[in-house]
């Protein structure tokens, strides 16, 4: 997928721009087109099947298919019988599913010994959404698809409808910092919020020329699609750089559109928020009646109650770029990684499985996309995480519309190697973000773990620490990491042996290190950085 990769598809989107800004959402449509979407989920389901699997001979799930002898009669008895997440488990216990190294292109599939090599872009859903519903297959043609896909925003938009509704800031300024191209979820955001008749006032960018340079197509990308709101009479703000370390530009915005209005809502990144915060508490700034909403990372205990610490509201937000929006902060949470999930659009499944060189067994998420507008599909795939699927009654808003699963607890089980040995990295998480901070002082956001090879290719991890944080012998920062390891469980303690043993850490006095598009995760792991 490209952002347009031919003067054909800047005229496509040109012409859908037009239509899609003119028509705004009402609430009374997404609550509507919500409903629809609920009742036809077994429907949409075997369309997508049909069609972009088994009516298209390159999907890398045809082979996997044919390993598990299932056809498409297969799949439409079991949907009658055991309903669409019956199906999709038997599906997951003939082996078709995708883990996530699979489906980012990074490992092939190997099934029964059978070797299936991918490719990332293999399992990009093949047609345009009308292809879809024609009754004919052939001449409505597939069409290339786009990463600012005006259909696939238009379908997520009705959840932030419904959602800001319950949360009550339809009516209040609003604005981003999020990157510009190649960073898609900027513009997204921005059109997300046209669509919804409430264009964000400000659009801060992490993202300025200096950290990287956006190739020239990306910088007209951006240029083009603003300029073009603008000619149909669409305010779209134009992107204000605004560095990691200026986060105190955006307190300000917050604090005084607060003042003004009583409310406000900025959308961000966990780490982003916490950084806001942070600033607000050196400023002196209240932050009362400002809501932050943000994803993109774990929103890790650490990190909630740095930022909900300056009094702001916290509402998560769970986005499967590839997938489309999977979930949105209930607001009436138990804590503050408590989402409903957007069952009407996607399926989820949980299956066991080991995290590889490790005895853990995690309840691993696979998802499952049902609208034809998603931009890949997903027929089982995991998505690097898992955490707790319940079904509770909450009382808010988004209960009414069916979504009555919660999502909470939400990890990644992304792996953490030294000398052989594996960790989970939530528990070497929960070291960074809270045992050091509390000793040594400082926030979640100055300690680092950074996986790297030294010039032998032995794996080293070295903690990044904050030069503002001082520490007068480092050799006591290393001990308290493993000493809190030891105690987190037995497959740590063992790590915790063997790294000791190895020299396995080191500590190095820098900046912790940020992507390009503004997250931080407190594991850098250089080898494994492609999320
Ligand atoms: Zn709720």
């Amino acid at each position: 997928m490209s952002i347009f990769s031919d003067l054909k598809m800047y005229g496509r989107f040109a012409w859908g721009l037009r239509g899609f800004l003119k028509h705004t959402l009402t609430l009374e449509e997404a609550k509507a087109i919500i409903k629809k979407r609920m009742e036809e989920r077994e429907i949409n389901f075997l369309r997508l099947v049909r069609k972009g699997i088994f009516g298209y001979i390159k999907s890398p799930y045809l082979p996997l298919m044919k390993l598990a002898q299932c056809e498409m009669g297969d799949i439409e008895n079991t949907v009658k019988t055991k309903g669409l997440e019956g199906t999709l488990h038997t599906l997951r216990e003939a082996g078709v599913y995708v883990t996530f190294e699979e489906f980012k292109g990074r490992e092939p599939i190997v099934r029964n010994g059978q070797v299936i090599p991918v490719k990332a872009h293999d399992f990009d859903n093949p047609y345009l959404s009308t292809y879809y519903y024609a009754k004919t297959g052939g001449t409505t043609g597939a069409g290339t698809r786009v990463m600012i896909d005006l259909e696939h925003i238009a379908d997520n938009a009705p959840y932030l409808m419904v959602a800001y509704n319950g949360y009550k800031v339809l009516d209040s300024p609003i604005a981003l910092w999020r990157g510009i191209l190649p960073d898609t979820s900027g513009v997204w955001h921005i059109l997300l919020g046209c669509r919804l008749g409430h264009v964000p006032q400000k659009w801060f960018t992490p993202i300025t020329n200096q950290d990287i340079k956006p190739a020239l197509k990306n910088r007209l990308a951006t240029h083009y699609i603003i300029n073009l709101g603008r000619l149909f009479d669409v305010p779209i703000p134009s992107p204000e750089p605004v560095s990691l370390d200026q986060a105190a530009i955006i307190a300000q915005w917050a604090a005084e559109m607060s003042k003004i209005h009583g409310a406000c809502l900025i959308r961000v990144g966990v780490s982003t928020a916490l950084r806001i915060c942070i600033a607000a508490q050196e400023q002196g700034l209240d932050l009362t009646g400002v809501t932050l909403v943000g994803g993109g990372e774990p929103p890790t205990p650490a990190k909630l109650k740095g930022i909900t610490r300056s009094g702001v509201r916290w509402i998560p937000h769970y986005t499967i770029t590839e997938a489309g929006m999977v979930g949105l902060g209930c607001s009436q949470p138990v804590d503050g990684n408590d989402l409903h999930f957007f069952k009407d659009a996607l399926a989820l499944i949980q299956y066991p499985r080991y995290v590889p060189g490790t005895e853990i067994t995690v309840d691993a998420f696979h998802f499952t996309t049902l609208l034809p507008t998603t931009p890949k599909l997903f027929l089982n795939v995991e998505s690097d995480d898992y955490g707790i699927i319940e079904n509770r009654s909450c009382g808010c808003p988004l209960e009414s519309y069916g979504f009555a699963e919660h999502l909470r607890h939400i990890r990644s089980f992304r792996k953490l190697t030294g000398e052989g040995v594996t960790l989970i990295g939530s528990e070497m998480i929960h070291i960074l973000e809270e045992i050091l901070p509390s000793r040594f002082g400082g926030s979640p956001l100055d300690y680092q773990l950074m996986e790297e090879e030294d010039d032998h290719g032995f794996t080293k991890l070295s903690l990044i620490i904050s030069p503002k944080i001082d520490i007068k012998d480092e050799t006591e920062v290393i001990d308290m990491l493993l000493k809190a390891l030891g105690k987190s469980s037995i497959s740590a303690d063992l790590a915790r042996a063997l790294w000791r043993q190895a020299g396995t850490f080191r500590v190095k006095r820098m900046e912790p290190i940020w992507t390009a598009r503004g997250k931080f995760n407190p594991l850098y792991l250089a080898r494994h950085s492609g999320r």
